[in-house]
């Protein structure tokens, strides 16, 4: 016989965190736009999108929107060419069921 265990009772969801992380972007070091981007690619929270506001160099370096979901995952930080992006941790959250789809 065969047992169905739910993902949501597998887990203890009540003890599981998650990093938030603060992002620092040093604009005049950035090369953003269509030459590069690669921090908003990469990002799988979305926390970045392009910026309009041009550097002294001229490039487009982005802008934080969605800077409550950074889960400090660093990829923005290790794509980046030009130093241009860190991520620190700041403090811990409790993730919601919906977050990880086991509702
Ligand atoms: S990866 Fe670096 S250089 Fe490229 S857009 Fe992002 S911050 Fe700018
Ligand atoms: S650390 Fe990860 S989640 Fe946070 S902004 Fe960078 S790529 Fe996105």
């Amino acid at each position: 016989m065969k047992h169905e265990v739910s993902p949501a009772r597998y887990w203890n969801i009540k003890e599981c965190t998650i990093p938030v992380g603060k992002v620092t972007i040093i604009a005049d070091f950035c090369k953003g736009g269509d030459d590069c981007d690669e921090c908003i690619r990469f990002c799988p929270e979305k926390v970045l999108d392009r910026g309009t506001v041009p550097n002294e160099r001229g490039y487009f370096p982005p802008v934080v929107v969605n800077e409550e979901k950074c889960t400090v995952c660093g990829r923005c930080q290790l794509y980046c060419s030009e130093n241009a992006i860190f991520v620190q941790k700041i403090g811990e959250r409790v993730v919601t069921p919906d977050e990880i789809g086991i509702t």
